[in-house]
Order: structure tokens, then C-alpha cells, then sequence
């Protein structure tokens, strides 16, 4: 089932332009942006063009063309922003929040990648 979409959120926003973004890659599923508030050196939002809330929900109800599009992107973000394992890169972390639990600011899917430094151990 697909979640409740809320199309006046800051992300829907963002993807129909009505507010700039520090777009880092785009291709025909997915935007990525550098976060406004970077907590890390490297802070990027991967988003999926399409109207989704969650992880479940995207990959429930995407076509496999979107969810490929999107990890893809992820990949060619971490190929630019230089921390991909390739090269003898030191890595990232990606992390999603999720409802309240998680913590979900905007309620549209998005993917932190997060590098640039170490980033110590998880905590919940
Ligand atoms: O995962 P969560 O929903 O909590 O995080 C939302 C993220 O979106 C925050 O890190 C915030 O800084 C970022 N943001 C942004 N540009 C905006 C609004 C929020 O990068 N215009």
C-alpha cells in the first residue's frame, strides 16, 4: 500500500522547483542535493523523483526502473563526492529516518550520505 503523500512538502517543492536546491547529480529518477544543514563534510540527499514516504513505501510501489535509477545515483554520489570505496576511499554512511521513531523531518523518502570523516560508532 502506498503511504499518504503529502505533495506541499519541502522536497515535492524542491522537485517541481519552486525552491533552489545544491544539486550535486540528477538523472530521470532521482535528484541529489547537498543538505542544508550539512553535518558532516560530505552531506548529500539522495530523493526519488516519485511520490513516496518512506523506504518500504519506495520499494513496495517504484517500478524497478526507479529503484535502479535511485541506487544508481546513490553510486554516482559517492563516485563524486569522493568517498566510494574506489581509489582507496575511506567510505560513507547512508541512513534513512523513518516516521516518528525515526525521526522524519520531510515526508519524502530521502537518503543521507553521509563522509568526509569518521563517522564513530551507530548510535540509536
Ligand atoms: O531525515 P530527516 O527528515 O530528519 O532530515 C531532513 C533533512 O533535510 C535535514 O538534514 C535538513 O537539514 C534537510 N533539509 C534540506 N533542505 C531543506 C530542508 C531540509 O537539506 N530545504
Amino acid at each position: 500500500m502506498a503511504y499518504n503523500y503529502d505533495d506541499s512538502n519541502i522536497f515535492a517543492r524542491i522537485l517541481r522547483g519552486e525552491i533552489p536546491n545544491d544539486t550535486v547529480a540528477e538523472n530521470e529518477h532521482a535528484l541529489a542535493f547537498r543538505d542544508i544543514a550539512p553535518k558532516t563534510p560530505v552531506h548529500v540527499l539522495v530523493i526519488p523523483k516519485g511520490r513516496y514516504v518512506s523506504f518500504d513505501d519506495f520499494s513496495a510501489n517504484a517500478p524497478d526502473a526507479e529503484i535502479a535509477g535511485f541506487m544508481r545515483l546513490c553510486a554516482e554520489v559517492c563516485a563524486k563526492e569522493g568517498v566510494s570505496l574506489d581509489d582507496g576511499n575511506a567510505g560513507f554512511r547512508a541512513i534513512t529516518n523513518a516516521g516518528t521513531h525515526g525521526v522524519q523531518e520531510v515526508p519524502h523518502f530521502h537518503l543521507h550520505i553521509m563522509g568526509g570523516r569518521p563517522m564513530g560508532p551507530m548510535i540509536a
